[in-house]
């Protein structure tokens, strides 16, 4: 019913203002992070200018945490915040809050979260019962950057793929959000691409995902076996002289031509072509657009990434999609969290 709509001012959102009130005031939208909090307060007349003016507007308020161990220190830190945030810039009428990990969106309970502890916590209850007045929205860190991503384009047919540790990412049809039947799908990360590939990191049972093949983590897993068989190389240095060898300083010896890890790139390039093609032809997207932290690496493998996947995604379908590093930045989860509370996205 009332799920977010990037611009706010159409069809999604005036059901939701007229369901529930439009934003007024200020709204704050917090990124949970597994170990940073990042928050950020928006004037909700700007937020509704974002699709329009195709930009973040200024947060008048934005702030960074370390994130608490526990879910009761970590739902008054963002009820403290939002006073904060009403004491010194004026009234908060939503919050919005992109968490690591599936929110089943009937109850606002987090399932399957992994890097932080929240047991069976309804977050989003618990967290309209501290901030009487404020409607809260909540949902997976990747959705709401695909929801802000969405937006500073313009764009109602979106996918975003984070390709960083892991591989994450959210999908926004017709303007909305896509999230499955509880709001625990778009995991495009858990997408298997090669049936007999490496076991999927994390609590996936599943082998040769996306994540499994195309994140940070399976460069270094892959760096570390090259390593171990070739330990005079390049790559067998850096492990010597480290103990691992990080994904940055796999693509620094790529780019000083050290031939193991341009294979490595070039086997990971091969294998994001053949999940680009997937996502474009299961979802035709307008924009795929790629964040996360291997952007700094997009020289070592988005051109082949690219070739692949034109050669494998259905030609009519692939002509009319363009694939763009993310444009919403580091602002895109706080960003996206108060666009999605501005816009009334409290599913059903
Ligand atoms: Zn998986």
């Amino acid at each position: 019913m009332a799920s977010g709509d990037v611009r706010l001012s159409e069809r999604g959102g005036e059901a939701a203002a007229a369901e529930e009130g439009p934003a007024s005031g200020f709204v704050v939208g917090i990124d949970v992070g597994g170990t940073k909090i990042a928050a950020a307060a928006y004037p909700a007349a700007e937020l509704r200018t974002v699709a329009e003016l195709r930009q973040a507007p200024s947060p008048r308020l934005a702030e960074r945490w370390e994130t608490p161990d526990d879910a009761e220190a970590l739902l008054d830190l963002m009820s403290e915040l939002v006073e904060r945030v009403a004491r010194q810039c004026g009234p908060v009428s939503a919050l919005g809050v992109g968490f690591p990990g599936g929110i089943e969106q009937a109850t606002g309970r987090a399932v399957g979260a992994v890097n932080i502890r929240v047991g069976d916590l309804p977050l989003r209850a618990e967290l309209e019962r501290r901030l009487p007045g404020c409607r809260v929205a909540i949902d997976n860190d990747a959705n709401v950057a695909a929801f802000a991503e969405a937006a500073v384009r313009d764009c109602s047919e979106l996918l975003l793929l984070t390709l960083g540790t892991g591989v994450g990412g959210g999908v926004v049809s017709g303007g909305r959000l896509l999230r499955g039947a509880d709001g625990l799908g778009a995991e495009l990360g858990h997408f298997p691409i090669r049936a007999d590939g490496p076991p999927c990191p994390g609590r996936c049972p599943n082998y040769g995902c996306v994540e499994a093949l195309c994140s940070g983590q399976a460069l270094e897993r892959d760096a570390q076996q090259l390593a171990e068989a070739h330990p005079d190389g390049q790559i067998g240095r850096l492990l010597a002289a480290h103990g691992r060898v990080s994904a940055r300083e796999l693509a620094a010896a790529a780019r000083a031509g050290d031939a193991d890890a341009l294979w490595l790139f070039e086997r990971f390039a091969r294998d994001l072509g053949i999940a680009l093609a997937g996502y474009a032809n299961v979802f035709q997207p307008r924009v795929i657009a790629l964040g996360g932290g291997l952007g700094s690496a997009h020289d070592l493998f988005l051109p082949r990434a690219l070739e692949e996947a034109r050669q494998r995604a259905l030609p009519h379908i692939w002509e009319r999609c363009a694939v763009e590093p993310a444009r919403a930045g580091e602002a895109a989860g706080t960003l996206g969290a108060a666009l999605l509370a501005a816009a009334g996205a409290i599913n059903p």
